[in-house]
């Protein structure tokens, strides 16, 4: 099942709540791709995500790291997310001989940016988000892959 929501973000606060709103409808073993021009907030997208969860600390931008590891609590487990900047990511041999591969697993969630520097190397994503800029705030579309993103969707809350 494919399911699309487009929604207007007005400002920075829309896009953490809007972050915010997937991670009550989270499930574990999940991978998001975020699509948009540098600027479009994919990072604050994420921070928003990552707050809700539990997250205080502070949420980075890995694009000199290319991931940030962070560990919260979903329903009571632990849940690993990784937050990737491939914006930077050249070399593909770089993939396997950094375990990458092995963060897209069944109790971990992936957040990607710049998905498009990472070629084939990716698994697909179960649900995919573009940002653009739409007046002086942003437009944001969710689009899923799978029966999995698609089920998420259908409970998340577009009221932003
Ligand atoms: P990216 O990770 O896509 O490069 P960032 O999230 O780092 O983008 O930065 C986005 C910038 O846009 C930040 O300055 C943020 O405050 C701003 N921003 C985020 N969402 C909105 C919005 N809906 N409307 C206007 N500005 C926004
Ligand atoms: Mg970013």
């Amino acid at each position: 099942m494919t399911h699309d929501i487009t929604i207007k973000l007005a400002d920075e606060a829309a896009t953490l709540k809007c972050g915010a709103e997937i991670a009550k409808v989270l499930v574990p073993g999940l991978s998001i791709y975020l699509h948009g021009d540098l600027g479009a907030g994919k990072t604050t997208w994420v921070r928003g995500l990552l707050h809700q969860l539990g997250h205080t600390g502070k949420v980075k931008s890995p694009t000199y790291t290319l991931v940030e590891p962070y560990q919260v609590s979903l329903s009571g487990d632990l849940l690993n997310v990784y937050h990737f900047d491939l914006y930077r990511f050249t070399d593909p041999e770089e993939w396997d001989a950094a375990g990458f591969r092995d963060y897209f697993n069944a109790s971990s969630l992936c957040l990607v940016e710049w998905p498009e520097q990472a070629g084939e190397l990716l698994p697909a994503a179960d649900i995919e988000l573009f940002l653009q800029p739409y007046k002086d705030g942003r437009k944001l579309t969710l689009h899923s892959n799978s029966a999995i993103g698609g089920a998420m969707l259908t409970r998340f809350n577009p009221i932003i």
